[in-house]
């Protein structure tokens, strides 16, 4: 799952407008983005092995820190709770909470049974929708599509930049995911760790576009909110 769970970021907008695109895009792939590092410092391992799903050639054979659930549910409370102290926003800071545990649930449709349930646990998740890729690109591009139509219906654009700049994150993304999917397997573990990271210019992108775009805020009657009713605030 890959744009998919971008999709979630935007689409969280619509809940939270509030919050950053930035920062549900870092939730919402919080995992991933963890993981890469972790392939480096070789505490989790992947193998590339073309073939062994129809949709990625990865057969992730060891991330408990990362993709294990009760791993997740923990990084879903702590990156909740560093919102919310920071913030003191609860309605943000519950719904970044569950934009990380969204990964999971999307990974579990995805994967093949490879998520576990606990670190060291033997029970493997994964509902194995990779091993159709019709299906998976059928899945992922609604889930996308229905998250940028949510993000479109939640803010508009203040310049060229946040036109622009949102379309052209799109379309990056697109082409991502075409190459993951379409694209040579990666050389390598290392090349392919380090290709992942490029995942954290995405966040810095959705926090760029999303300071070029104003909310249109509905009547959300937050406390301390910034206009209540019909209006338009800018973050
Ligand atoms: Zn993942």
């Amino acid at each position: 799952m890959f744009v998919g769970h971008f999709g979630i970021g935007f689409g969280a907008t619509a809940v939270v407008p509030r919050v950053s695109l930035g920062t549900l895009f870092f939730a919402a792939q919080f995992v991933d983005l963890l993981w890469p590092t972790l392939l480096l410092l070789g505490v989790e391992r992947v193998a590339i092995q073309p073939g062994v799903t129809a949709v990625t050639p990865l057969d992730f054979l060891y991330y408990p820190i990362s993709h294990s659930l009760l791993a997740v549910v923990c990084w879903a409370f702590v990156l909740g709770a560093v919102y919310y102290v920071t913030r003191r926003y609860r309605r943000g800071a519950v719904v970044v909470g569950l934009a990380v545990l969204s990964h999971w649930l999307l990974d579990a449709l995805t994967h093949r049974p490879d998520l576990p349930l606990y670190p060291g646990g033997d029970w493997r998740i994964g509902l194995g929708l990779w091993s159709s890729v019709a299906a998976t690109l059928a899945v992922e591009l609604f889930l996308f599509a229905v998250g940028i139509w949510l993000y479109l219906r939640t803010t508009r654009a203040l310049d060229r930049a946040g036109t622009v700049g949102l379309w052209s994150l799109v379309i990056f993304l697109i082409l991502i995911y075409a190459g993951n999917i379409f694209g040579d397997p990666p050389p390598s573990v290392g090349a392919l760790a380090w290709v992942a990271q490029a995942q954290w210019l995405v966040v810095l992108w959705g926090y760029w576009v999303d300071r070029h775009r104003q909310t249109l805020h509905r009547s959300l009657p937050e406390r301390g909110g910034e206009t209540g009713g019909e209006g338009v605030y800018l973050r």
